[in-house]
């Protein structure tokens, strides 16, 4: 596939950050200013679907592959290396050979669970991974060097808040609220890192799932309460503008590569959503 401009486009770095069971109602309900702002001055959709199983493990693959966990083999929400039904190539990896570092922060899996999770960045084509907190301020507070240094490629993060509450409490539950509203300031705080007003960075705010919808503690179904997700796209170079639907998760990784004008592999079932940048090179 060719992309719709060379390394000539405005985007040059791409900050990620997943908001772990974040169901789009709980934005309203719970009134996450900063999650709402960036909708609205950013290209979004509160009905984005995820991938299936709407389960963390292979919405996370998908997102750092581009392929569906049909494709992937990561099918259930146990995290293991992909065992792929065809070539598969990973987006720090593809994005690495054009020279655009990746690096990415979440919790800290414990000792047993981290060789594994360093290999799996390993294989991924991850060059910083690190571990670390158990909350979406410690992993902002682990990250802040990075989003300070690496001015070009990808910056992920991943905060667990408001699934671990759904998973104890229930899905909009008062202390689900409380982990949302948490997630939300540590948005903040990133939105004070970035400069949004610079055409070159993007910031890309999804859930990987939502939750409730069969099981009061849960999401693993194919529930609109459970695989609906908010999807926002945010930056210098980005339009006003909803999302055009239907729009899923799988789309994102294809659109990061597109906006960084890295072309997009076939093993990616996504398309780029080509209509969130302003300005665009035409097509040569
Ligand atoms: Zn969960």
């Amino acid at each position: 596939m060719t992309p719709r401009h060379d390394l000539s486009g405005p985007v040059r770095r791409v900050v990620l950050v997943v908001l772990d069971g974040l169901r789009p109602d709980a934005i309203r309900r719970f009134e996450l200013s900063t999650v709402a702002r960036l909708a609205q001055r950013g290209a979004s959709t509160l009905h984005a679907r995820t991938v299936s199983p709407s389960v963390t493990a292979c919405a996370m693959t998908s997102l750092l592959t581009g392929a569906t966990p049909d494709y992937h083999g990561v099918q259930s929400d146990q995290f293991r290396l992909p065992r792929p039904k065809g070539m598969l190539h990973p987006l720090p990896r593809t994005l690495a050979a054009h020279s655009y570092p990746t690096s990415f922060f979440m919790a800290d899996v414990g000792l047993l669970m981290r060789p594994f999770a360093n290999q799996a960045a390993s294989v991924m084509g991850v060059g910083e991974a690190r571990f670390a907190g158990d909350d979406a301020h410690a992993i902002v507070d682990a990250a802040r060097r990075q989003l300070a240094s690496q001015r070009r490629g990808l910056v992920v993060m991943h905060w667990p808040d408001a699934d671990r509450a759904g998973h104890e409490h229930g899905w909009m539950s008062e202390q689900y609220g409380r982990a949302a509203r948490s997630m939300d300031r540590a948005l903040g705080t990133v939105t004070e890192l970035i400069d949004l007003n610079d055409p070159s960075q993007m910031l890309v705010v999804l859930a990987d799932h939502g939750g409730g919808g069969v099981d009061p503690k849960d999401h693993n179904s194919d529930h609109p309460l459970d695989n609906v997700i908010p999807l926002i796209f945010a930056g210098g170079s980005i339009v006003h503008a909803p999302l055009p639907e239907p729009v899923s998760l799988l789309d994102v990784p294809a659109t990061i590569l597109w906006s960084l004008g890295v072309p997009r592999p076939a093993s990616y079932a996504g398309r780029a959503l080509t209509g969130i940048l302003h300005a665009l090179p035409v097509a040569a």
